[in-house]
């Protein structure tokens, strides 16, 4: 287990300079904020920080004006709704300037313009990172859906000052912890979504962590096709199959019970509400395809979690967005979110279709955990260290 500091380390704080990288990469449209969600995790972490006296200097991205200034990429309209969010006074600084930032009171909180108006940022230079920090005392992440990319403002700039893990990072990183790391056993994990191709390195990563890996969604297909099954019209990876049976080996060498569906939802066209058919996997029909899990895996799967102490969930076990495919996804997730309440499970989500699919069955807010980290969600589920996690750690 790697270690981090947190705020708690901090010490004196009252006047001093901190920088912290934070995500205010907030969906946009017609230049005003649609979506608050990322900012809102960030406030823990700096009204702690500006309570206790620092000046607080953000550090953010937005979007990918690929190292030169484009007005349409400027923080500038976030500021305002970060404002708000916050209930403080927030300043905007084009770059940051020592005179500037001296005049500023204790508890001061600015934003400072996108960090990847600067070329340096995403090649990660060490100039960039040493002049950066030369306006800070202390550095602080608390952005942990960045912190797979080493860039200036998620890795570089941990060299050069002492760096902590914010508020909003440390949660992330304790329920991952939970989740993989050192979790209780057994673990479950489920693993779905469109294709195997996207989610090889998490598979071989889970088979050698978890007790019981859950296959679902259009990668079951493939895995079906592998053992013999005739998927008919399904999406399935047919140059995929000898990997898929490498999987499963590598599974059972490490004791790992793999569970595919043995009944499927199938339907000859992919729309909403179509005629459906629930059969076992060996009688889908050549022009059908597979677009959900059936009823007896879910209930299979339920039985099978009702014994875990923990899960790990990055994929929908369906085609969720079109009705009624979002049937086993459902029912799974509400299953999953019951044994949290009544406290026998321990259960950790991220993925950007995933956490929609959980919104969607009105449960994300049941689980331990929700990942919105997406990519670094994703890289921490094949075993990866995060550059940005790894330069906190002590
Ligand atoms: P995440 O974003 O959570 O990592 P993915 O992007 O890997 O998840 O997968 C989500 C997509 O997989 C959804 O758009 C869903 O419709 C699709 N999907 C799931 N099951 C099937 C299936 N049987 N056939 C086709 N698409 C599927
Ligand atoms: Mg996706």
């Amino acid at each position: 287990m790697t270690s981090f500091r947190t705020l708690d380390d901090i010490e004196a704080v009252r006047g001093q300079r901190v920088l912290v990288r934070v995500d205010m990469n907030v969906p946009m449209a017609d230049g005003a904020v649609t979506d608050d969600t990322r900012l809102r995790a960030h406030v823990p972490t700096i009204t702690e920080l500006s309570d206790a006296g620092a000046k607080v200097l953000l550090l953010a991205h937005f979007g990918r004006p690929k190292g030169e200034y484009r007005p349409e990429f400027s923080l500038e309209p976030v500021v305002p709704v970060l404002a708000d969010v916050l209930g403080r006074d927030v300043i905007f600084m084009q770059r940051p300037d020592n005179d500037a930032i001296d005049a500023l009171p204790d508890g001061a909180i600015v934003v400072i313009e996108n960090t990847r108006f600067a070329g340096g940022e995403e090649k990660n230079d060490p100039g960039m990172a040493k002049a950066i920090a030369s306006f800070g005392n202390a550095f602080v992440s608390d952005a942990f859906s960045v912190s797979h990319r080493a860039h200036m403002s998620t890795e570089g700039i941990a060299h050069h000052l002492p760096a902590y893990a914010g508020r909003a990072m440390q949660a992330e990183l304790d329920a991952l912890e939970a989740a993989l790391g050192n979790p209780e056993h057994p673990v479950a994990a489920v693993v779905g979504g469109a294709k195997v191709s996207t989610k090889l390195a998490v598979l071989e990563h889970l088979v050698t962590k978890v007790d019981h890996l859950i296959i679902g969604g259009g990668m079951a297909n493939t895995f079906l096709a592998a053992r013999g099954v005739d998927v008919g019209k399904s999406l399935c990876e047919h140059e995929l199959t000898d990997t898929a049976l490498a999987i499963l080996e590598a599974a059972d060498r490490a004791d790992c019970t793999v569970h595919l569906p043995y009944d499927v939802v199938v339907a000859k066209e992919f729309a909403p509400n179509p005629p459906t058919r629930t059969v076992n996997v060996h009688e889908v029909a050549e022009d059908e395809m597979i677009l959900d899990i059936g009823p007896a895996a879910v209930e299979a799967l339920a039985d099978a979690l009702k014994t875990c102490r923990t899960l790990v969930w990055n994929g929908p076990l369906g085609a969720f967005e079109t009705p009624p495919f979002d049937t086993a996804t459902v029912a799974l997730a509400q299953t999953a979110a019951a044994l949290t309440r009544e406290g026998s499970l321990t259960s950790v989500a991220g993925g950007g279709d995933t956490v929609a699919a959980l919104n969607h069955a009105g449960v994300a807010g049941d689980f331990t955990f929700v990942s919105t980290a997406g990519g670094a969600f994703l890289e921490w589920m094949e075993g990866k260290e995060l550059p940005g996690v790894a330069a906190l750690s002590t």
